[in-house]
């Protein structure tokens, strides 16, 4: 795989797919990791003459603008990071971006609209992603793959254009496959794996091929009430993938037979609604309850404080632990205090005399590590993609790597 270094890229227009997927309340960036994890790249491609145009897709809009999703605070915030002047072009390949990048000299940069406002970025359909990709290639001569968030994607930007032009990976990219590789080849043992979040049927996958891999497997989130139901526990109101409860069923049996540990929660924090996470209102009826008494109707948004400490137990003598998906609903404070717990966890582990290779992956995970307040430089490192790494440890081909090889 190439590296920056190895373009020549002085007075070229050189397109850079990021990963500019942060959270918005509105307009407001509320973690801006993404924005600076490719800071690097495109600083580096400035400073030796390029003419940069950054790309990136915010959020799930239905491949038409939707003025929800434009990346336009993005650009403030990137010049800021920056410290130059960010052009931002109104559209992806429209006359806007045409004229933006048109008037772009060297060491200048611009960043185009949304990606996903055009239906060509995200279809299945070969042509389609094709024919986007090559309205693309236009606005450029060289392709630096960056976003490593979206590398899991069979994207227009993300597999379609490094097709068609000389292509190299950036330092944000580089630096996450490095990462990688450390939890696959001559991992220090023992390595524990925890999962969480809310993207239940995403994750389940991984654990396949963990099974072979950690000692022990972790589960919190909205995940672990398929695995509280299928051992036999009501789970209420709370997040629960009813077909995956076979899967779950097969991985507990797998786990016990190769002598992995597989850790479910024992307590968990629950309400009566979904809280209100715009104003942070404290939800009345929240109790801690143990998973053998979830009340019919109630929904689980947290591991419960027992849960939280037998977690720090089993991380506190691993040498290499990865950590991807909230142990709850972090975004409301009555329901933070497990992933707060998780993290502080991994924290203790890293340092010495622990000294453990800690890993935290996915977007939401990396937000809540820094806006529960922790210090992201304490940890071993703090990924940029989620499903990009799940996928990468489930073995799988990432589409925007193979494409980068290529
Ligand atoms: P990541 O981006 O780190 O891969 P996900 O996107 O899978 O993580 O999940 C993050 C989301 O999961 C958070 O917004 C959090 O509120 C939510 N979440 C965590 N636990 C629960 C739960 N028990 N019920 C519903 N949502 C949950
Ligand atoms: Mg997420």
């Amino acid at each position: 795989m190439k590296t920056i270094d190895d373009l020549d890229v002085s007075g070229k227009r050189v397109f850079v797919r990021a990963d500019l997927n942060v959270p918005l309340n509105g307009t407001t960036i509320t973690d801006d990791g993404r924005i600076r994890a490719v800071a690097p790249t495109i600083t580096a491609l400035l400073e030796r003459g390029a003419r940069v145009v950054v790309a990136s897709h915010l959020g799930r809009p239905k491949g038409a603008p939707d003025p929800h999703f434009s990346l336009a605070p993005v650009a403030v915030r990137l010049g800021e990071l920056l410290g130059k002047p960010v052009a931002f072009a109104a559209d992806t390949v429209g006359d806007s971006a045409k004229a933006t990048v048109a008037a772009l000299g060297d060491g200048e940069v611009t960043l185009l609209e949304n990606l996903r406002f055009n239906a060509g970025e995200t279809s299945k359909d070969d042509a389609e992603r094709g024919a986007f990709a090559d309205q693309l290639a236009e606005l450029a001569e060289l392709y630096v793959g960056d976003g490593f968030g979206a590398v899991h994607r069979k994207h227009a930007s993300v597999y379609d254009l490094p097709a068609r032009l000389p292509h190299a990976a950036g330092l944000l990219i580089e630096k996450e496959l490095g990462v990688l590789k450390r939890l696959t080849e001559d991992v220090r043992r023992p390595y524990a794996v925890v999962l969480g979040g809310s993207k239940v049927s995403d994750k389940v996958g991984v654990i396949d091929n963990l099974l072979g891999k950690a000692d022990r497997i972790l589960i919190g989130g909205g995940m672990m009430f398929t695995f509280l139901k299928a051992l036999g526990h009501e789970v209420g109101a709370s997040l629960l993938q009813e077909d995956q409860i076979p899967v779950a069923l097969e991985y507990l049996e797998r786990a016990k037979a190769s002598g992995v540990e597989f850790i479910i929660p024992v307590d968990t924090a629950v309400a009566g609604g979904f809280p209100d996470l715009k104003t942070g209102a404290p939800v009345e009826d929240f109790e801690v309850v143990d998973v053998d008494a979830i009340p019919a109707g109630k929904l689980g948004l947290d591991i419960g404080p027992k849960t939280a400490a037998l977690f720090a137990e089993k991380l506190a003598d691993a040498k290499t632990v990865f950590w991807n998906g909230p142990m709850g609903v972090f975004e409301h404070p009555q329901f933070a205090d497990g992933t707060r717990a998780v993290a502080q966890a991994l924290l203790t582990a890293s340092t010495p005399p622990g000294d453990a290779f800690t890993v935290v992956g996915g977007g939401d995970s990396a937000a809540a590590v820094r806006t529960l307040g922790f210090d992201e430089n304490k940890f071993g490192h703090i990924s940029t993609g989620g499903g990009a790494s799940l996928e990468y440890l489930e073995g799988k081909t990432l589409p925007g790597i193979a494409a980068l090889e290529a």
